[in-house]
């Protein structure tokens, strides 16, 4: 009932070279988040509307992140020891067009019942997991009672300390959070919910009620966001971005650089682009608002968090590091120290 909000037909979608675009990678979109776009050019329409280009992108990889690879079940991504990301959802409210699983948007792999106890039962024999990411897809369409048995399952497992999903909903399709879905959240606790926000005009009424509805049940809760070129790549747009983020109790955790997925290279910004932002960013905005820059290497090889330099120079008795006004400032070092510290730091 929830996913009846989703809207397939617009009149664009006719047009012939559009037509394989989608016959390749679906287009999918809702109501509210169509609404926000202005023109299909805009930070809103860059995000959801069909480009030829997708189709001439030879670049890049299916699966980024080898995730398949990775999987030892199905839909069940084993990388850290101590972490799996479930991908228990195969379907999402909106299509983002710079989405890393897009390969599985025409062919869809649900999680049968049979996948579910596989996953289930990989995650019971191995002791050394203490945090589920549920993603997929978007958790937060499945039915509630299909959600339910699987944070009631994963709560039923001793080692399992933290339950974390992922979503785009209150995004893209904010009235599909309702107290209903919130409370079943808060009897599961804790769960974390990370939510994906991109740009300052997704966040509005709707999605800030949702985002309260969601606070007030005591879920805390996390933004990524994906570094995109011509949507959100320059400080200005990101920091009223993650400041607001702030206001409706949204903690930025992630800025993602771009996946080296197949058929996105056009949202690709070069790595010193979104080093130059954050480095813009600091003392600009709340340290709260800050998120930590990542590259998720290609081959799944880890979130790798990158910062703007700020050591100047590293001697036996100090360290100089660069203050916020740009002022060089010295920290003294303990004896024998340097040694390690250049260690650590060596690039
Ligand atoms: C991103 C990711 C995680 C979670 O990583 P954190 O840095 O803990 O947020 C876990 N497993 C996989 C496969 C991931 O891609
Ligand atoms: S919501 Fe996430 S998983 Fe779904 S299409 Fe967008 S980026 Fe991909």
């Amino acid at each position: 009932m929830r996913i009846q909000q989703e809207l397939n037909a617009l009149p664009f979608l006719e047009r012939e070279p559009i037509r394989r675009v989608v016959e390749e990678f679906p287009f999918r979109t809702t109501r509210h988040y169509s609404q926000l776009m202005e023109h299909s050019g805009d930070a809103i329409g860059k995000q959801m509307v069909p480009l030829v280009a997708e189709l001439q992108d030879g670049d890049g990889y299916e699966d980024p992140l080898a995730e398949e690879a990775l999987s030892p079940v199905p839909n069940l991504v084993h990388r850290y020891a101590n972490r799996v990301l479930w991908l228990v959802s195969h379907e999402c409210a909106m299509h983002c067009r710079f989405c890393t699983r897009k390969r599985r948007w025409k062919n869809p792999v649900p999680l049968t019942e049979e996948d579910l106890e596989k996953g289930l039962q990989y995650i019971s024999r191995h002791e050394e997991i203490r945090d589920v990411l549920l993603s997929g897809g978007d958790p937060l369409l499945l039915p509630l009672e299909r959600l339910e048995r699987i944070l009631f399952s994963l709560r039923s497992i001793r080692h399992i300390q933290i339950i974390r999903i992922g979503s785009r909903l209150p995004c893209v399709l904010p009235q599909g959070i309702q107290g209903d879905l919130a409370d079943l959240l808060a009897r599961h606790h804790p769960v974390f919910l990370n939510l994906h926000f991109n740009h300052p005009r997704e966040i509005n009424g709707e999605s800030r009620r949702a985002c309260e509805c969601l606070a007030d049940a005591g879920i805390p809760l996390g933004s990524q966001t994906v570094l995109l070129k011509g949507v959100n790549d320059d400080g200005d747009t990101l920091g009223e971005l993650f400041q607001n983020l702030l206001t409706m109790r949204v903690r930025p955790y992630y800025l993602l650089q771009m996946d080296l997925t197949r058929s996105t290279s056009h949202f690709r910004t070069p790595v010193s682009r979104g080093l130059e932002i954050l480095k813009g960013l600091r003392n600009r905005v709340s340290g709260l608002a800050m998120p930590q820059f990542v590259i998720d290497l290609p081959g799944g090889h880890g979130k790798i968090p990158l910062l703007p330099q700020c050591v100047e120079e590293l001697r036996e008795d100090a360290m100089v590091l660069r203050g916020f006004k740009g002022e060089n400032c010295s920290y003294p070092l303990l004896p024998g120290e340097s040694f390690s510290l250049r260690n650590l730091m060596r690039s």
